[in-house]
């Protein structure tokens, strides 16, 4: 939290203070970076720091992360992240590809990557007074919202299209969120989640709209190298590892754009020399 500057739009480059923005650029509406103030971590956190760290979660990086500490140990939200990088050994033959890697997210309190974002929003959210989180989502993103919000006991409103998977509204109430499933497409739920937001003071944690997500979805680039470096075990322990490449499955784009602030955020900090390349994937339709 120290070291949180404020923003930057990533469309007309004005930067805000912390209090100056919330979730989009004022001017342009553009989406908003995270900025932070790396020569001040780098003066209070080094690398041994976080590889000694006894907290196998995304708040092992707290020093990087634009929140406060949420505290409320032994919570969902101290779960979150810090998931295995596994070596599928079948797969490498298969594909005949001996370096690959899997980077297993599922394994996150709610079973998808979207915790890392929603963590970190809720601790946002708990910061800024907030009495509702809302958002607009197909499932996974309202799942992890649902399962954070309610570590902390703070009422979630979930807005889904109503062709959502049934399996995941289920998800969506059994942690107790209240949910809408709107006549329309993920489009229009997005739209009145701004509205309700907007009309009802709730702090909304929609991707590509809050620009705390990328900074919960960050943390993955950070565990990747922290994880690499062991793995690979070409390091002393001294430098983190990047691998060569990085591919990832894609929807808005926050997940991606998010790995890329946290590789971009090492680079900057001089904890590694290089960026990977980072591939989006998609399936058919
Ligand atoms: C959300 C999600 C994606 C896409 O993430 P974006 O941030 O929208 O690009 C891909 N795969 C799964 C399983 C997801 O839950
Ligand atoms: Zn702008």
């Amino acid at each position: 939290m120290a070291g949180f500057l404020g923003y930057r739009c990533s469309v007309c480059d004005t930067h805000y203070g912390p209090d100056e923005a919330t979730y989009t650029c004022p001017k342009d509406g553009g989406n908003l970076d995270v900025v932070l103030d790396y020569d001040h971590i780098r003066d209070s956190v080094t690398l041994n720091d976080i590889e000694t760290s006894n907290d196998h979660s995304i708040w092992r990086y707290l020093p990087l992360l634009p929140v406060d500490d949420p505290g409320h140990i032994g919570t969902v939200l101290r779960a979150v992240g810090w998931t295995p990088l596994l070596a599928p050994f079948m797969l490498r033959e298969k594909l005949d590809l001996p370096h690959l890697w899997l980077k297993d997210d599922g394994r996150n309190p709610t079973a998808s990557f979207k915790d890392r974002a929603s963590a970190v929003v809720v601790a946002r959210a708990q910061q800024v007074g907030a009495e509702v989180a809302i958002t607009a989502s197909t499932g996974n993103a309202g799942a992890a919202l649902a399962g954070m919000a309610a570590a902390v006991g703070l009422p979630a409103v979930i807005l889904a299209p109503k062709s959502a998977p049934p399996a995941k509204v289920a998800q969506l109430l059994i942690f107790g969120a209240k949910v809408f499933l709107v006549d329309g497409t993920y489009d229009d739920a997005f739209d009145l989640s701004l509205q309700a937001a907007q009309e009802f003071g709730w702090y909304c944690r929609n991707t590509g709209y809050n620009p705390f997500t990328a900074e919960g979805k960050k943390t993955a680039a950070f565990e990747i190298c922290e994880q690499f470096s062991v793995a690979t075990n070409d390091s002393d322990g001294k430098r983190w590892q990047v691998p060569d490449a990085v591919f990832v499955s894609v929807g808005d784009g926050n997940i991606i754009s998010g790995l890329h602030k946290g590789f971009k955020d090492l680079k900057e900090l001089g904890w590694i020399e290089r960026l990977p390349r980072l591939f989006g994937v998609q399936s058919t339709g």
